[in-house]
C-alpha cells in the first residue's frame, strides 16, 4: 500500500476569500500533505489590474501560510486567469519552497508524480488566453463576439479567431507533448478541462463539453488519477463527481455558492467530496 498521501484538491476558486481561508484551515486541521488547486484561481474580471492585485494583494501573503505550515501547494492559472499575469503568479510560487506552479510541468514527491496542463478547449466566451481546438477536425460553438488576448498593453482583439486557433497546438497535441511520468500507477494529473463522456463536462443546459482529447489521453495511458474542474454546475447537473475509466479515477468536484473539494489518501485512493456552507 505504501506512504500515506493525503491530498486536498479544489478548483474554480475564482478570487473567493472565504473559500481560500477555509480550505487552509481545513488543509492543517485534517493534516493532508498536499493542497491542488485546479485553476481559475483569481476574481473574475475583465479589468487588466485587478488579477494582478489579487495576486500580489492576498495570494502572495495566502501562499506564505502554506509554506509556514509545511503543506505543498501544487496549482496554475486556468482559463479565467489572464495570461498577462501569469509571470507575476509564476515568481510568487516561486518565492516559496512549498508552493509549485505546475502548468505544463512534472512535479514528484513521496514517490508520486503530479502532471499539470490548464489550455482548455475553445468555448463560446470572449476570451481566449488560454483556449484551444480539441483535435484537428474540432467544430467551433457559435461565439459570444470577436476573440481576446491579454496583452501588457491591455486586450487584443482577434476578429479572426478560428483561424489564429489553427495556428496553435490543439489539446491532442499539448496532451502528447507534455512530460510522462516514470510510473503512471503512481501519477496524477491536474487537468483543468474535464474528459468528454464520463459526466463531468455538463452544462446547466445539459450540453456535455468535455474533452475528447483529454478522454482519449486517459484511456490510453491510464494514469492513477485525474483531477478536473472547469464545468462548475457539473455534479449537480449529472449527479457525478468521479468516474472510473479503466484504472484511472477521475474526478471533477464542481464548485458553485459552498465550498467543494475532494480529499484522500493516493495510497488507498478513498477520496470523499465535501461541500461547505460559508456560515459553519
Ligand atoms: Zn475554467
Amino acid at each position: 500500500m505504501g506512504t500515506k498521501m493525503r491530498i486536498l484538491f479544489v478548483t474554480d476558486l475564482h478570487g473567493s476569500r472565504w473559500k481560500y481561508e477555509r480550505v487552509l484551515e481545513t488543509a492543517g486541521s485534517s493534516g493532508v500533505d498536499m493542497v491542488i488547486n485546479g485553476g481559475d484561481m483569481f476574481p473574475h474580471s475583465r479589468d487588466l489590474s485587478a488579477q494582478s492585485v489579487f495576486i500580489t494583494g492576498f495570494l502572495d501573503e495566502h501562499l506564505s501560510r502554506y509554506d509556514s505550515a509545511g503543506i505543498l501547494y501544487l496549482c496554475y492559472p486556468g482559463n479565467d486567469d489572464l495570461r498577462v499575469h501569469d509571470d507575476l503568479f509564476e515568481e510568487t510560487c516561486d518565492k516559496y519552497g512549498s508552493v509549485v506552479y505546475l502548468a505544463q510541468r512534472r512535479f514528484e514527491t513521496q514517490g508520486f508524480e503530479f502532471i499539470g496542463m490548464n489550455w482548455v478547449v475553445d468555448y463560446p466566451f470572449r476570451l481566449k488566453d488560454r483556449c484551444r481546438k480539441d483535435t484537428d477536425d474540432y467544430v467551433f460553438q457559435p461565439q459570444l463576439g470577436s476573440g481576446l488576448l491579454s496583452t501588457p498593453e491591455g486586450f487584443e482583439e482577434v476578429d479572426d479567431w478560428f483561424a489564429r486557433a489553427g495556428t496553435v497546438p490543439t489539446i491532442e497535441e499539448e496532451m502528447e507533448c507534455l512530460v510522462r511520468p516514470n510510473d503512471m500507477e503512481r501519477a496524477v494529473y491536474v487537468i483543468h478541462m474535464p474528459p468528454s463522456g464520463l459526466g463531468l463536462d455538463e452544462c446547466a443546459n445539459g450540453v456535455q463539453v468535455g474533452s475528447k482529447s483529454v478522454l482519449r489521453f486517459l484511456r490510453s495511458h491510464q494514469p492513477r488519477l485525474s483531477l478536473h474542474g472547469h464545468i462548475h454546475e457539473s455534479p449537480g447537473i449529472s449527479g457525478r463527481w468521479n468516474a472510473r475509466l479503466g484504472d484511472t479515477v477521475c474526478v471533477q468536484p464542481g464548485q458553485l455558492e459552498d465550498l467543494a473539494y475532494v480529499i484522500g489518501d493516493l495510497s488507498t485512493m478513498a477520496l470523499e467530496r465535501v461541500t461547505e456552507s460559508r456560515e459553519p
